[in-house]
C-alpha cells in the first residue's frame, strides 16, 4: 500500500450520486438507524455537485419515494406540478391524430420534475 496518500475508511463506498445511488445511501443509513447501528456511508460522485449531472426533465412515479420518505411532501421534496392530463399523440407531415393512451403509460398521480433537483434534495 502507498504511504503517500490520505486513506479513508468507510462501510460502503457508493459509486454515483444518481436516484440509485442517493436512495441506496438513505436507505442504508435508515436501517443502521433501526438496528441502532452507526455505519459510515461515502457516496462518490463526479459532477461538481450532486444533481449537476443529472439533466433529465422527468415525470416520476413517487411509490418509491414514499417508501423511502413517507412523509416527502412535508419534507418539501420538490414533486410540484402533478401530472394533469395524458395525450398520445402520433404526429404526421401535417398534424396529428389522438391515439388512446395505454394504461402503462398513465401519469396519473405521477409528477413533472427537475430530477437534477429531485436528486439535489435527496442529497
Ligand atoms: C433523456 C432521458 C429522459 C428520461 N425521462 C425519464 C422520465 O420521464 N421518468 C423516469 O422515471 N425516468 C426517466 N429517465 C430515466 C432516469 O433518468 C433514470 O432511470 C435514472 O436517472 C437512473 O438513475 P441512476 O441513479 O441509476 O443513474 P443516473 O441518473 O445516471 O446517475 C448516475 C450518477 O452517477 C454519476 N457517476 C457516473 N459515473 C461515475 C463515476 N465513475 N464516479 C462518480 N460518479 C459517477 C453521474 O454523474 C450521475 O450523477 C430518463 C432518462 C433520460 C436519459
Amino acid at each position: 500500500m502507498r504511504t503517500d496518500r490520505d486513506a479513508m475508511e468507510y462501510d460502503v463506498v457508493i459509486v454515483g450520486g444518481g436516484p440509485s445511488g442517493l436512495s441506496a445511501a438513505i436507505r442504508l443509513k435508515q436501517l443502521a438507524e433501526q438496528a441502532g447501528r452507526e455505519i459510515s456511508v461515502c457516496l462518490l460522485e463526479k459532477g461538481s455537485e450532486i444533481g449537476a449531472h443529472i439533466l433529465s426533465g422527468a415525470v416520476i412515479e413517487p411509490k418509491a419515494l414514499a417508501e423511502l420518505f413517507p412523509d416527502w411532501q412535508e419534507r418539501g421534496a420538490p414533486l410540484n406540478t402533478p401530472a394533469g392530463e395524458d395525450r398520445l399523440l402520433f404526429l404526421s407531415q401535417g398534424g396529428s391524430f389522438k391515439l388512446p393512451t395505454p394504461p402503462q403509460m398513465s401519469n396519473h398521480g405521477n409528477y413533472i420534475v427537475s430530477l437534477g433537483n429531485v436528486c439535489r434534495w435527496l442529497g
